[in-house]
């Protein structure tokens, strides 16, 4: 096992430059010192160079909220994996249902991301995960399934060895609704089998696989505390810096 738990912040849309300056100030003040979990921050792109600046220093780490799938060309307002990873950016939230939904992003759309990250030496953060109506109809583990199978399992092995899995409900996320720690699990469970009959035991248990919607200072520690979930994919609560510290402070 020896899984090294994972929070990560998605600023999604929020704070301008010198807000989101100040955020991370207040963070690296209050992250001095080793950390025993990975942190990472996915701020907007025009953020990430001030956010680079910013986290010098400390254990803190970059990420980026999207990328588009050609390495150039002529795909105006969008930005390529190569790009971010010239800038250091470690990890790539692909597949967020917001994109999913929002922006029309498909199965096939999200697979050529997830390629052309890993193709570009970063690390893809895969979120999946099922709406309030599928999970009335109890079809959740056969959509969840299908959304591995269509964006991840196509990877080799040493290609999916570099990819953290983010299980996000849709009916979970912004809402304040949050999984129990029961469904957490349950999930979770379920996706390191999958994982597991596609890759064997020993890729399945090394993989993180983290928990995203309505994540808080007090629900983080009981949800982490379950024996799949690695950590956190963390939205509105990742935006001050007291409540995201303790969100830290639980996984680490
Ligand atoms: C997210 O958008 O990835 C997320 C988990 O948001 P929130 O924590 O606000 O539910």
């Amino acid at each position: 096992m020896g899984r090294t738990k994972m929070v990560a912040a998605n600023w999604k849309m929020n704070l301008n430059v010198e807000e989101g300056a100040v955020l991370i100030e207040q963070l690296r003040i209050g992250m001095l010192g080793d950390l025993k979990c990975e942190v990472i921050i996915a701020p907007p792109f025009t953020h990430l160079q001030m956010a680079f600046a910013a986290v010098r220093g400390s254990p803190i780490r970059i990420g980026a909220q999207n990328c588009h799938a050609a390495r150039h060309g002529a795909f105006t307002g969008e930005i390529s994996v190569e790009m971010l990873r010239s800038l250091g950016v470690s990890y790539i939230i692909t597949g967020h249902s917001e994109r999913r939904q929002l922006f029309h992003e498909t199965d096939v759309i999200i697979r050529e991301k997830v390629n052309a990250i890993l193709e570009g030496g970063v690390k893809p953060i895969f979120c999946c995960g099922e709406s309030l109506d599928i999970r009335e109809a109890g079809g959740q583990n056969d959509f969840v399934r299908n959304q591995l199978e269509q964006g991840l399992f196509h990877l080799d092995v040493s290609s999916f060895q570099n990819v953290v899995i983010a299980y996000e409900p849709i009916w979970a996320i912004g809402t304040g609704v949050t999984a129990s720690p029961g469904q957490a699990q349950e999930m979770h469970a379920f996706i390191r089998k999958a994982i597991a009959d596609r890759y064997g035991a020993e890729i399945s248990s090394s993989t993180r696989i983290l928990y995203g919607g309505s994540v808080k200072a007090d629900n983080a520690e009981t949800l982490f505390s379950q024996t799949d979930v690695d950590g956190g994919l963390v939205g509105g609560a990742s935006l001050q810096a007291a409540g995201f510290l303790s969100i830290v402070d639980a996984a680490c």
